[in-house]
């Protein structure tokens, strides 16, 4: 089953008289239970492809659905409900609030969704138990990471967005956090798309589509696909 369909998208940034076309005709279609890999260079259209997708920004044409909604067609209501269960976020700085706990952090999306799974059991999955009541000041970078990967999987999303999420982390943290990455798109049946200029991390998706210049590049099922263990 297709779980995001994307098709025929544009969009441009207006800065004073010039016009800059960041996405031109971009079509992806995402089958339920890939981990696909958007990999390009700084300034390709990853950021804004990803935040179109999550129902941040806007798009000029073309259309995005994700769970058979049409993101462009939500009203302010549904577009809040949108980012608040059915889509994940898993940032590079992890973008925790630094006056809760890890439980607290957690608990904060889970209570504001619908549809939540079990904090405990989400904090197991990842790996945080005995860390709860931890302050993000306390923790490691990888550490920080889990409990962000946590904060968006408690809300058993259909879609999990990653964008850069090892990029601050060193290369044997970043195995690790590609390691949970997996483990939850198997677990929970998450469809995973991780943006990134890493290069290295083709090697554990499924499917990697490259952009340039705010185009397809290319989109191949990975034949060689290693486990990022
Ligand atoms: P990437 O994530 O691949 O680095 P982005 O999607 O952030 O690429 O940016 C794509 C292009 O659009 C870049 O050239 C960037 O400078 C431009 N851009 C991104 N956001 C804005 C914005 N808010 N206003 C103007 N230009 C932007
Ligand atoms: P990333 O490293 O994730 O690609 P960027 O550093 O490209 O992020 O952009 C960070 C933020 O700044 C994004 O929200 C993007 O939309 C915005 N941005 C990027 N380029 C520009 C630009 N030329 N003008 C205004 N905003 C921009």
């Amino acid at each position: 089953m297709s779980i995001l369909s994307i098709n025929g998208v544009h969009k441009t940034y207006q800065s004073g008289q010039t016009t800059f076309q960041a996405l031109t005709d971009i079509h992806v279609e995402v089958e339920e239970g890939e981990i696909v890999v958007i990999l390009g260079p700084s300034g390709s259209g990853k950021s804004t492809l990803l935040n179109a997708i999550g129902g941040i920004d806007a798009i000029d044409s073309g259309s995005i659905v994700v769970n058979k909604k049409n993101i462009g067609r939500l009203s302010d209501r549904e577009l809040v409900d949108y980012r608040r269960e059915d889509v994940g976020f898993v940032f590079q700085m992890y973008n925790l609030i630094p006056n809760l706990t890890v439980y607290e952090n957690i608990e904060l999306t889970a209570n504001i969704s619908r549809e939540s799974m079990s904090i405990p059991e989400v904090i197991h999955a990842v790996g945080l138990s005995g860390m709860e009541e931890r302050f993000p000041r306390e923790l490691s970078g990888g550490q920080q990471q889990r409990v962000s990967i946590a904060r968006a999987v408690v809300k058993a999303p259909k879609l999990l967005l990653c964008d850069e999420p090892t990029g601050a982390l060193d290369s044997v943290t970043s195995k690790e956090i590609l390691q949970l990455i997996e483990k939850v798109n198997k677990e929970f049946n998450t469809t995973v798309l991780i943006i990134t200029h890493n290069q290295a991390i083709k090697s554990m998706a499924n499917r990697v589509i490259t952009l340039k210049d705010g185009k397809v590049e290319s989109d191949f099922v990975n034949e060689h696909q290693t486990s990022a263990e």
